[in-house]
């Protein structure tokens, strides 16, 4: 389990506040929950699809702080009754963190690209993203909440790949949902950012490697300016700050977490 000690200058930023993570089960989305729990949110629903992890999560952050509630984010209305659960249990929607994305199991260069593992990879990393952020968005605007929408995205939103052709194309569209819908959610205080991060050693991309996060790490570190490897820490960081008060004039913003990452 992810170690969800806070930089110092960063304690109790969400006093009170109720917050989903889709993909909460596992890496980022997992150091993020219990980052929230450190930060003082009064709720933290956990979406996922891997049950178990999520439930072993969720009660080890605590049973009244913390539920799971499984959402696959390619079902629309899984996302709405998760959404819809979350207000009639705690009243309000303060932040969504829409985390949840998968990558296809092998490259996916462009004279080869596999269109069913394409359609199947936009139908979680873009699709399920923006109903994440539609339903999130109405329960913001319905209840008057001055809420926090955050997406992930990727440092390879910003760049192409030579071999993930349709996982760099869902990123480079996060940004685009974000930059839409910051623009028409602004008027109702709601605000919406996203992360993008450079590698980090989660089950996604160890799995696609089939490496130890060791020898991530040896492979990856020089690619990173500051010359050590990323950790969902790091990104968890950034996802309370964009969460919290601290960046309340921040909206529609691709906040790199990625130490210089050189492509
Ligand atoms: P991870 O595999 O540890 O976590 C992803 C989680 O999403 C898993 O718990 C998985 O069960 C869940 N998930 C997958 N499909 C789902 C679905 N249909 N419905 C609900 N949940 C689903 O990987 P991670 O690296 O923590 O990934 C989190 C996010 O970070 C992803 O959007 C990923 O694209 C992004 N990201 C990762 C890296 C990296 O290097 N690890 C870099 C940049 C961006």
């Amino acid at each position: 389990m992810a170690d969800s000690t806070p930089s110092p200058s960063m304690k109790k930023k969400l006093e009170g506040k109720v917050g989903i993570i889709t993909g909460g089960a596992s890496g980022i989305g997992e150091a993020t929950a219990l980052h929230f729990a450190t930060h003082g949110a009064r709720a933290i629903v956990i979406a996922d699809i891997q049950d178990e992890k999520g439930e072993k999560l969720a009660a080890s952050i605590g049973p009244g702080l913390c539920k799971y509630v499984r959402c696959d984010v390619s079902k629309e209305d899984q996302i709405k009754a998760l959404v819809q659960a979350t207000i009639q249990l705690y009243g309000q929607l303060d932040i969504m963190f829409c985390n949840a994305g998968i990558m296809s199991k092998s490259e996916q260069k462009i004279l080869d690209l596999d269109l069913d593992k394409y359609d199947k990879l936009f139908t979680i990393n873009v699709r399920g993203m923006a109903a994440c952020v539609k339903h999130a968005a109405r329960a913001m605007v319905e209840g008057k909440v001055k809420g926090s929408i955050i997406c992930t995205a990727s440092a390879i939103a910003s760049v192409g790949t030579e071999e993930y052709t349709d996982y760099t194309m869902s990123k480079h569209a996060v940004v685009g949902l974000v930059r839409c819908a910051s623009r028409q959610l602004g008027k109702h205080g709601v605000r919406v950012n996203c992360v993008s991060p450079g590698a980090v050693g989660t089950p996604m991309v160890l799995d696609l490697f089939g490496i130890g996060s060791d020898e991530l790490e040896r492979l990856f570190e020089r690619k990173f300016c500051l010359g050590r490897m990323l950790k969902v820490n790091h990104v968890a960081d950034a996802v309370v700050f964009l969460a919290s008060e601290e960046s309340e004039f921040i909206t529609g913003h691709n906040l790199a977490v990625d130490g210089g990452y050189r492509h």
